[in-house]
């Protein structure tokens, strides 16, 4: 009797070890993919292109130096037609330039980034006929009304058009158009922004108001070419994926490059823990701060982490202490380090360098256009010391970490600190800084500087992720295929940032977040700070080139280090299947693309 319960006991331990052990390999396993993946930083010369596009311009983009809106707008094209790689021209048409005949007549797209139609005048009539034969023509933002739009306005498809411009206050997109349509997206300050018509039936509306249903982007064949509708007039770069995506309708099939990662950082992470007391988390858990931390905050952290299969970025911050002059003392109070670092590191995440201290790399001659309470260091030497100081710190708590993300203390970067950090700091790789404009923030482009230096900006951040976040993220999702989030864990602790809301709500919105980026963005990597420089890395360096037939789509990516990926847009097919690479349907329109050889070939059949 005795003796079958130690069989059954053995049996069952043996079972358990089984469990681990496969546990193990399968852990393994997922380590493998990491080291071996396709997402390693590269040195300096594997990157040789930065966002060429192949040498024939077929898009020309047409604007007006003298109007403001058209300006803006013109920023925003831009961008977008370098960064999906569109070989294009630009023509000011506010200085000398080509009739309007001569000029368009080599080109198949055309983007219009001025409302003001009355400007252009007959030539209307001009533009009208290309299209007709063939052109595809964007009307890049709302038209302002006049004689020459209602001339032209049957042909875009409006049956009618109310005299009053129509207020925007949301934006809904159709399903089948942009990554993240599952939801409506607010607009913060939306006012009469765009034409209120009612469309025939031959036009496609892809996106739309929730209320009243103004049509803010649609399509509409004429005779045998396209007009693209972009009626948001919104021209900021939080909108940017508003606009991009409406270009990718004009054509039957676009395709574009994409960098394909979603990255989370914890700045201050690891960091001095403040003593004492928070007055909302005193409040809500009857905890100081370091208890909350160890015991509330990070447990939480990981459980959302391992929900969404993310692994942090941690930022680390030597000491609080402001000291920019003279010697710049060790912290030699590293518990706190060895515990949340390896926690970090464990989880599978990295580590990267934030600051010494959280004083951002300025001389005296930065002028600051907000204040910040920030202090300017006392001179190159020092600044130069506060670096070497804290990776001095890093490598001594982290021995066997490489750390090569920098992220500047409230993302403020003076243009001594950021050439000093290419010249004397080669194991910095990359900075992660910000995407949306501010006064003294340093403000980037998903890029790779002259020096070498990959520029990665963070795209939202916190933990109260407002409509005006939430547009942003959007819009990023469906350019870049990218999401970039960062918080604070003293987050919990500014007013400013939503301390007052309380961890237990404000958690809840970052997990609703984190849940956007998982339903939006099914196929999106999930990436840490420096394999998302290594994407863009392999992103800047594509050239790509297309060809469209009705059975087959052939793609070439010069510069194409082992894989990249491509964002494709079919309009007016269907895409099997393909060859040299793996492909995934997004929705009825949107394919993700993986390619791993020079020359893809993709099966298609196009509808009649
Ligand atoms: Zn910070």
């Amino acid at each position: 009797m005795k003796n079958k319960r130690f069989r059954e006991l053995i049996a069952i331990a043996i079972g358990f070890i089984l469990i681990f052990a496969v546990l193990l390999v399968e852990r393994i396993g997922i380590m493998y993919e990491e080291t071996a993946s396709e997402v390693a930083l590269l040195t300096d010369d594997n990157v040789t292109h930065m966002k060429e596009s192949k040498r024939e311009k077929t898009c020309l983009l047409l604007w007006q130096s003298g109007d403001v809106a058209s300006e803006k707008a013109y920023r925003i094209y831009d961008q977008i037609l370098i960064d999906m790689r569109v070989p294009y021209e630009s023509v000011d048409l506010d200085e000398d330039h080509e009739d309007i005949e001569t000029l368009i007549k080599q080109y198949k797209d055309i983007v219009l980034a001025t409302g003001n139609l009355e400007e252009i005048g007959e030539d209307i009539l001009t533009l009208t006929n290309w299209v007709g034969n063939g052109g595809r023509l964007l009307l890049g933002v709302p038209p302002y009304k006049g004689d020459i739009f209602n001339f032209v306005s049957g042909k875009l498809g409006i049956l009618s058009c109310a005299d009053e411009y129509a207020l925007v206050e949301e934006f809904v997109s159709d399903e089948n158009f942009m990554l993240g349509a599952q939801m409506s997206y607010p607009i913060i300050d939306g006012y009469e922004s765009a034409l209120s018509v009612v469309l025939d039936s031959k036009a496609k509306v892809y996106a739309h108001t929730k209320e009243k249903n103004v049509p803010l982007v649609w399509s509409r064949n004429y005779k045998d070419g396209r007009f693209v509708v972009c009626n948001f007039g919104y021209t900021e770069k939080a909108y940017r994926g508003i606009y991009s995506s409406a270009y990718t309708l004009l054509d039957d099939v676009f395709i574009y490059p994409v960098i394909n990662a979603s990255v989370f950082y914890l700045d201050d992470f690891p960091s001095p823990v403040p003593a004492g007391n928070g007055e909302y988390v005193k409040r809500d858990y009857n905890m100081g701060i370091a208890e909350f931390y160890s015991r509330v905050w990070w447990p939480d952290m990981l459980s959302m982490a391992k929900d969404h299969d993310i692994e942090y970025t941690g930022l680390i911050i030597e000491t609080y202490q402001d000291k920019t002059s003279g010697e710049l003392p060790a912290n030699n109070s590293t518990s706190n380090y060895y515990y949340y670092g390896n926690m970090l590191l464990n989880q599978g995440g990295e580590l990267g360098y934030h600051g010494y201290n959280h004083q951002p790399l300025c001389l005296d001659n930065f002028e600051y256009k907000q204040e910040l309470g920030y202090r300017t260091w006392e001179n190159y030497e020092v600044m130069n010391e506060s670096i070497k100081e804290l990776i001095r710190f890093s490598s001594s708590i982290f021995p066997g970490q490489e750390m090569s993300v920098y992220v500047p203390p409230s993302d403020v970067l003076s243009d001594e600190g950021r050439r000093m950090l290419g010249v004397d700091f080669p194991q910095i790789k990359c900075i992660a800084s910000i995407y949306l404009e501010g006064q003294d923030e340093y403000v980037q482009e998903f890029s790779v500087a002259e020096d070498g230096i990959v520029e990665t900006p963070r795209v939202v951040s916190g933990c109260i992720l407002d409509d005006y976040m939430k547009i942003t993220a959007l819009g990023e999702l469906n350019l870049h295929f990218i999401s970039s989030h960062f918080m604070h864990p003293d987050d919990l602790l500014d007013e400013d940032r939503g301390a007052n809301i309380g961890w237990e709500v404000l958690k809840g919105r970052l997990n609703d977040y984190m849940t956007w980026v998982d339903e939006s963005g099914k196929e999106i990597r999930h990436l840490k700070g420096s394999e998302v420089a290594g994407a863009v890395q392999r992103y800047v360096n594509l050239i790509p080139d297309y060809t469209v037939e009705d059975n087959s789509i052939s793609l070439s990516s010069k510069g194409i280090i082992d894989s990249c990926y491509y964002l494709i847009r079919d309009n007016d097919g269907t895409i099997e299947n393909a060859y040299g690479g793996e492909l995934v349907k997004l929705n009825d329109t949107l394919y993700l693309l993986k390619a791993q050889a020079q020359r893809v070939t993709m099966i298609r059949s196009a509808q009649e």
